[in-house]
């Protein structure tokens, strides 16, 4: 269902004008450019925050439903919203505002790259510890949807490396915390509020992030490991060891790699370490091991979360419930896909479910067509639904920000 006040397509199109006399760039949708089929009437892509925050102005006078878009490399994952009229693209608002190398933090805007954030990042020998979850991400699709990839065993999530957050409100109000300016938003961390949002409370416009120094050597050690036990007995054994791996990943059909970063002698030394806890088998190698960072094939995605214990139990669920082929990485801190390209996905989906639910965790389907997306939840049990349903009226009283994205219909 669509908002009560949303216009029509038509009404939409006739915000138009309103929105050319404060935005550079207007434009009529394109129907290619719907959001899971959902087409949006006009895209504006504004070129500095004061022309996001009057975009975001004029939605709110004409009532207009507003997805945020970045880089559009998984506006296809989720659920469908329940309206587009304006799509706010932030590609043009692209540019590193501050590097303040002293104190490893930097601020950039949203629609930069994190690709091309590395680069201006890496002439001053630092980084921000996130893998590129697929090429052409932008930063502010990185924290609207938590991506992270294996160096989250060391370095977190978005939610750990943002340290400061500029939004604009649906009225169109600018809002910070944290980074330089700490000033409170009616006492929210937006940071941690705004990461895997979806785009529902507000357009992300600057982010403020902790940096960490590029290391000087890596390397890889991997290992085959023949079912469940073992990799669950591996990937303990360099947990529970001192060798601080930055990323540790289970990787299907059968292999555990871990990542050490660091200075070139003691990434060799901590390398021979985690060979002699891995046992003969152990390679090291200065290459990614196949897979490595990436999301497993399929047509259906789960994503799984639980304490990293569960992955035994993770992996004979879908042993028993898909088969042992099933495409699947998890990270050592407890976080994975499983991929799907067939089977009865409600009854592998209730299996898994059941099998993380023993350890407190979670699985949600990120992708799926169509038909079988309408066949399962999505989202599986939400606990604190009604505390994210009280923010969401709070950020965004007339739900129009990407509705219907967020569990629970929000
Ligand atoms: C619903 C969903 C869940 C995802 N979950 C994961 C995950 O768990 N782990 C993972 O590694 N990858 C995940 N991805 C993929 C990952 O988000 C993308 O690879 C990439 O990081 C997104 O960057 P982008 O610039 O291409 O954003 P887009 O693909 O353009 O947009 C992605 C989402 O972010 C919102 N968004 C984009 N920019 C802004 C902004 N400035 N302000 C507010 N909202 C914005 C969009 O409305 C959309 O919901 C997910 C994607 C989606 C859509």
């Amino acid at each position: 269902m669509r908002p009560p006040d949303a216009p029509d397509a038509h009404g939409a199109l006739g915000a138009l004008g309103a929105l050319a006399k404060v935005c550079g760039d207007v434009r009529p949708g394109e129907p290619e450019e719907g959001v899971l089929g959902v087409e949006p009437a006009v895209v504006a892509a504004p070129a500095t925050v004061g022309e996001a925050a009057a975009v975001m102005r004029v939605a709110a006078e004409h009532a207009l439903t507003v997805v945020p878009r970045g880089g559009e490399t998984r506006l296809d994952w989720g659920t469908p919203p329940r309206g587009c009229d304006l799509i706010v693209d932030t590609r043009r608002l692209d540019r590193l505002v501050e590097h303040a190398a002293g104190d490893l933090v930097a601020t950039a805007q949203a629609g930069m790259p994190l690709e091309r954030l590395g680069e201006e990042l890496a002439g001053n020998g630092q980084r921000l510890a996130l893998d590129v979850p697929i090429p052409g991400s932008t930063i502010g699709g990185t924290i609207a949807t938590g991506a992270a990839g294996p160096l989250r065993t060391l370095y977190g999530t978005p939610r750990n490396l943002v340290i400061g957050l500029t939004i604009v409100r649906a009225d169109g109000q600018v809002a910070k915390s944290g980074g330089k300016v700490v000033k409170n938003v009616a006492g929210y961390d937006l940071g941690r509020l705004f990461c895997g949002s979806y785009g529902t409370l507000g357009l992300i416009v600057e982010a403020t992030f902790r940096l960490h120094p590029v290391p000087a050597a890596h390397a890889y050690v991997t290992r085959p490991v023949d079912g469940p036990e073992e990799a669950h007995e591996a990937i303990q054994a360099v947990l529970h060891s001192p060798v601080v791996p930055s990323g540790i990943e289970y990787l299907s059909p059968g292999t555990v790699a871990v990542l050490l970063d660091g200075g070139p002698d003691e990434v060799g030394a901590r390398a021979e370490q985690t060979v002699g806890l891995l046992g003969d088998t152990a390679q090291i190698s200065e290459g990614a091991p196949d897979g490595w960072g990436r999301y497993p094939g399929g047509t259906v995605l789960f994503d799984v979360a639980a304490p990293p214990p569960a992955l035994r139990d993770l992996l004979t669920a879908l042993r028993e419930s898909a088969g042992p082929g099933t495409s699947v990485t998890w990270s050592g801190d407890g976080h994975g896909y499983v991929g799907l390209s067939s089977g009865d996905v409600a009854g592998i989906l209730a299996d898994v479910r059941a099998a993380l639910a023993r350890h407190k965790g979670s699985a949600v389907v990120r992708y799926a067509p169509q038909d079988v997306r309408g066949a399962v939840d999505v989202w599986g049990p939400v606990p604190a639904l009604s505390l994210m349903r009280g923010v969401k009226d709070q950020f965004d009283p007339g739900h129009r920000l990407s509705p219907g994205r967020f569990a629970g219909g929000i």
